[in-house]
């Protein structure tokens, strides 16, 4: 069974061919910019094939009518016919409280999406676009949608509820709904096949990092608490996202800058985090070389985040009673042994203590506990698009293959 997982931006549409016996990617690809010009596809196949063009693309069946060329003919094919694909899976990004889980499209769906892009107005749109585009294209065969908010829907009120006057949840359903869910839920499963033991009896925090970042307390495999809120701008700072801040501040900067209503969103979503504390840049790597050269700026955006994810941890610890594993994932989460060292650092009171030569190395999956510690700590690369083309797979009665859960123990 082919499997089509589609995540598609108000100007971008994402894809990736995954062949469930073996769940192997088959090809993936980029198609951005749609809608403005000069836009441009990328596409790339397991063995090697890669190539980019300008394309015209008015608008997203456009960009699905290439990307279905370049599968199907030429260099870049992976399958001859369209009707090879089964199904199609999509990454949306709020369903709010009335998506628990994953699920197959229909009408319906589509009109509870398209109900919430009023809070998800730069996402949602864009996702419904991506499954007329779809069925425009694919004709009916069936297609799914795999929400970033399903996994955190096991949060207890006391732990999405903001303590502001009850009648806003009530009349606005203004809550925490938390976001990352699918990276989230992808490598806490994946840190239980390597801890092997069953995912019901562990306390897991995930640490998703990268230009968007959330962490998460997952017990039992479900999601207690997670650091994003209402939106995706809560919680840690990220590149360019502020995270928490004191709700006052934004009558006070009204006050001193004359800045008003989107301008706020602008600000808080687009030139604050890592960007807007170093004056620099909002990509980590250029804070860690910056902050290495003597920047102090950098040096303090660096400090602040790495301080930012310690706390949280103690705080899910807290929370959940303990703590048996640590996750980091995401480009940062991945790649970063600065952040990972700097947010481990002193953390044996916890049982937390990581193997710093290994913490230099790389890999999809890193076991980094030091010997010693009571807590494990790993690397797992998240892998999103599997998890949705999973998900797609079990909603259209199959069984997924188990192919990450061997990848993972041949590694240990
Ligand atoms: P997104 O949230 O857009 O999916 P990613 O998960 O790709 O973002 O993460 C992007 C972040 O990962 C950037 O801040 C980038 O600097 C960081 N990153 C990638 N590689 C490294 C590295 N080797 N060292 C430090 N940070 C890295």
């Amino acid at each position: 069974m082919k499997i089509l997982v589609i995540n598609c931006g108000s100007s971008s549409l994402k894809y990736q061919l995954i062949d469930m016996q073996g769940e192997k990617v088959l090809c993936k690809g980029n198609c951005e910019r749609i809608g403005i010009p000069g836009s441009k596809i990328t596409h790339k196949t397991s063995d090697g094939y890669q190539i980019e063009m300008d394309c015209a693309f008015k608008n997203h069946t456009d960009a699905f009518t290439k990307l279905v060329d370049l599968m199907t003919k030429g260099d870049g094919a992976v399958i001859e016919n369209i009707s090879e694909v089964n199904a199609i899976g999509h990454r949306v990004a709020h369903g709010a409280d009335m998506f628990p889980h994953s699920c197959l499209v229909d009408e319906a769906v589509v009109a509870k999406i398209d109900s919430l892009s009023e809070i998800a107005p730069l996402h949602n749109p864009a996702h419904i676009q991506g499954i007329r585009a779809a069925q425009r294209i694919f004709g009916d065969i069936p297609q799914a949608v795999v929400f970033d908010t399903s996994f955190h829907h096991s949060m207890p009120s006391k732990a999405y509820m903001f303590a502001i006057p009850y009648n806003y949840y009530k009349q606005y359903h203004i809550r925490r709904y938390g976001f990352h869910g699918t990276s989230h839920r992808y490598v806490s499963k994946t840190c239980a096949k390597l801890m092997e033991r069953p995912i019901e009896g562990l306390k897991i925090i995930t640490c998703h990092l990268g230009n968007g970042s959330s962490i998460t307390a997952v017990d039992g495999g479900r999601s207690v608490d997670t650091t994003m809120g209402f939106t995706p701008t809560g919680g840690l700072m990220m590149g360019t996202r502020s995270g928490d801040l004191d709700p006052s501040l934004v009558t006070y900067i009204a006050e001193k800058t004359g800045l008003h209503g989107n301008e706020f969103l602008r600000t808080f979503n687009e030139r604050s985090g890592l960007l807007g504390v170093s004056a620099i840049s909002s990509d980590a790597r250029d804070i860690e070389n910056a902050a290495e050269l003597g920047n102090e700026n950098a040096a303090l955006a660096l400090n602040m985040l790495c301080y930012q994810i310690k706390k949280y941890i103690g705080g899910f610890a807290a929370a959940m009673g303990g703590v048996d594993a640590i996750v980091f994932t995401g480009g940062i989460g991945e790649n970063s042994s600065t952040v990972r060292e700097n947010v481990c650092a002193n953390m044996e009171y916890l049982g937390v203590k990581i193997d710093l030569e290994k913490n230099k190395t790389r890999g999809d999956v890193i076991d980094l506990t030091a010997p010693g510690a009571t807590v494990k700590t790993y690397v797992i690369a998240t892998n999103e698009e599997l998890m949705i083309a999973r998900d797609t797979l079990a909603l259209c009665g199959g069984v997924p293959a188990p192919a990450v859960e061997k990848a993972a123990t041949k590694k240990k």
